[in-house]
């Protein structure tokens, strides 16, 4: 009989905000009534999953994981092998006292592009030159797809900056110099979450369930507007030119319903995003009715340090108090616990900003579904890389591609490239180097170079792909005059630019195009008919040789589908890409925009020259 009732008792036990039937904000409140004050601070926390054990998150109660930018299970993970790390980690949350699912985030900014196989999209500056919001809405659901398919349920995506100085490291993430043009493009952020439906408050956040992830618009604000293009410098602006320039994307992030925005490491006026109550709170929160959560970036608030010489205690409390609702701690979050019980001991911290805070989180959570489906499967596994996503990501390509010079004069057009030829030449550092192709936040961090590191098609593969099988190809890195003038070349595709980077590393007083791209131009478009592929996060220096080119194309950062270059190189496709960034003559200009007074550029924000497709095989 004892164990009867005690099962029935159990059995019995009605947790609403367990209950799916249950209103969003009875569920949130009533979760939040159960939960002590360090399950609030642990929700609250946002490891590193290279630091999570089953221990750790049954002791601090952590919220969300992060896999900061190359953090992965092993190189060339299979699908299966994310998705059972983060189930584990999964389980681990569901064991604790209250049973939280942890929201587990990931840097996928052009497609999935931590994990092996996925597909990589172009950079956003390469989207931007698409001009083509739906075509970018797809691409945030394919990468969903992805991302759920490894079990990961958050992306740090989409950078939302308005990139006003190509020297920055960051430019490629930024879709273009112009606010319209990036927020249009944010129509990622339904592709990624689900489109909102009718009649949702403003400001609420959305995600649509099990094929969907949260999205995040970064960084709030001004991160594209810092001095001479310093990452994580100051943008000096008035509160005009802030909300004119920067804000922008923001409005139209928060109508689609952005789950989370990430804040800046930049300054504002010398005052960092980190501690900056009025933009955070006041604006963001208040004004705009944001009621997703706000996150820090990685460390973001351990580097508030005005007035100098603070301590953590004083940072923590500063960015709190400024309206963080997610810390990126990533590491040290013993010291977290322990700086943020005592300012909450002291009264600086107060149990409504804390509550205010988990709610958020939470509300995320339960519209999410989290609760309801906290465990990734198997079943999403094929959807990695496959050839559908494959398609977009090579359509995408094409679309990308800005057409600046074709000829040497308006009526003696060298593209389209005839696909039969007696033989070509093929060169640069970028012609046969996938790494290069795709950038940074491909498997590592910081990009790597080569070919093996992931599943695609560079441009060399491409080209061999797409000319007549009696054309031959020959492939030279770097070649010499001798070289050259020893061979009998139908044509040559010179493939240089910039190496992989990403943030700081990638920032860039002259944007020089990298060794030895300039000798590689010299040598084989001073002597046989030549056109240049750069292929670059950004607009770099390229006036000293466009005179001796006869084709130039800005191909960005395609990413692993390079077929979606020969496509339009060959005229399969025609040339339709604009410029999303304005390209300087000389980097004495920068930063210039578009709208500037005094404007000069070698090529203007929305240039390019178009082809049509070649009608019949050629
Ligand atoms: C970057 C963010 C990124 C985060 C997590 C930071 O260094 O600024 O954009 O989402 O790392 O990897």
């Amino acid at each position: 009989l004892f164990l009867t009732c005690s099962i029935a008792a159990a059995g019995a036990e009605y947790f609403k905000y367990k209950d799916p039937k249950q209103p969003l904000n009875v569920r949130i409140e009533d979760l939040l009534s159960r939960m002590t004050l360090v399950e609030k601070i642990g929700q609250m926390a946002q490891i590193e999953r290279k630091n999570v054990s089953f221990e750790v998150i049954k002791n601090y109660f952590i919220g969300g994981v992060v896999s900061e930018g190359g953090s992965s299970p092993a190189p060339n993970a299979s699908a299966r092998v994310w998705v059972d790390m983060v189930n584990e980690i999964q389980k681990a949350a569901l064991s604790t006292r209250l049973g939280i699912p942890v929201i587990y985030g990931i840097d996928a900014v052009h497609g999935h592009g931590t994990v092996y196989k996925a597909t990589i999209f172009p950079h956003n500056i390469g989207l931007g030159a698409t001009r083509d919001p739906a075509l970018v809405k797809k691409i945030g659901a394919a990468t969903a797809l992805e991302v759920r398919a490894t079990g990961i349920t958050y992306a740090f995506s989409p950078s939302i900056a308005v990139c006003r100085d190509p020297r920055w490291g960051r430019c490629y993430e930024s879709f273009s110099e112009d606010p319209k043009l990036v927020q249009e493009m944010t129509e990622i952020i339904p592709g990624l979450q689900g489109d909102i439906p009718k009649n949702s408050l403003k400001g609420v956040p959305f995600v649509a369930g099990k094929t969907k992830i949260a999205a995040c618009a970064k960084h709030y604000v001004g991160d594209g507007g810092t001095y001479m293009g310093i990452n994580e410098n100051n943008t000096i602006a008035n509160f005009h030119e802030l909300l004119s320039i920067h804000m922008p994307p923001y409005y139209n992030a928060i109508i689609k319903g952005v789950s989370t925005v990430m804040v800046s490491y930049s300054s504002w006026n010398g005052v960092k995003m980190h501690a900056n109550h009025f933009l955070l709170t006041d604006f963001l929160k208040n004004k705009l009715r944001f009621r997703g959560f706000i996150i820090s970036d990685y460390e973001g608030v351990d580097r508030i340090t005005t007035p100098s010489g603070i301590n953590y205690t004083f940072s923590l409390q500063t960015g709190i108090l400024a309206g963080i609702d997610m810390l990126m701690i990533p590491y040290d979050y013993p010291r977290y616990f322990e700086s943020f019980l005592e300012l909450v001991h002291k009264n600086v911290i107060p149990m409504s900003r804390i509550n205010d805070a988990v709610r958020r989180i939470l509300r995320v959570k339960f519209i999410m579904g989290l609760f309801e489906n906290p465990f990734g499967d198997y079943s999403l596994a094929n959807e990695i890389g496959k050839q559908e996503h494959r398609d977009l990501a090579r359509e995408a390509v094409r679309k990308s591609l800005v057409l600046l010079k074709n000829g040497k004069s308006y009526s003696e057009p060298i593209l389209p490239l005839p696909k039969k030829a007696k033989k070509i030449l093929v060169a640069g550092s970028n012609a046969d180097n996938l790494g290069y192709q795709c950038g940074g936040w491909t498997i590592k961090w910081q990009g790597l170079s080569g070919n093996n590191l992931t599943i695609g098609t560079t441009l060399l593969d491409a080209i061999k792909a797409t000319v007549d099988p009696s054309t031959e190809v020959v492939f030279s890195e770097n070649p010499d005059t001798y070289f050259i003038q020893g061979n009998d070349f139908s044509y040559a595709i010179v493939a240089i630019g910039e190496h992989s980077y990403a943030e700081t590393f990638g920032d860039n007083l002259n944007l020089t195009i990298a060794e030895p791209g300039p000798n590689t131009i010299k040598n084989v478009c001073e002597h046989i008919k030549c056109v240049v592929v750069v292929i670059s996060g950004r607009p770099v220096v390229i006036k000293p040789y466009v005179n001796m080119i006869d084709a130039v194309v800005a191909a960005w950062l395609p990413g692993t589908e390079g077929r979606g270059i020969t496509d339009v190189l060959f005229g399969d496709y025609g040339f339709t890409g604009k410029l999303p960034k304005t390209w300087f003559k000389s980097v004495d200009q920068l930063p210039m925009n578009f709208g500037d007074a005094y404007y000069d550029p070698l090529y203007p924000f929305g240039f390019g020259l178009t082809t049509e497709p070649v009608k019949t095989s050629h």
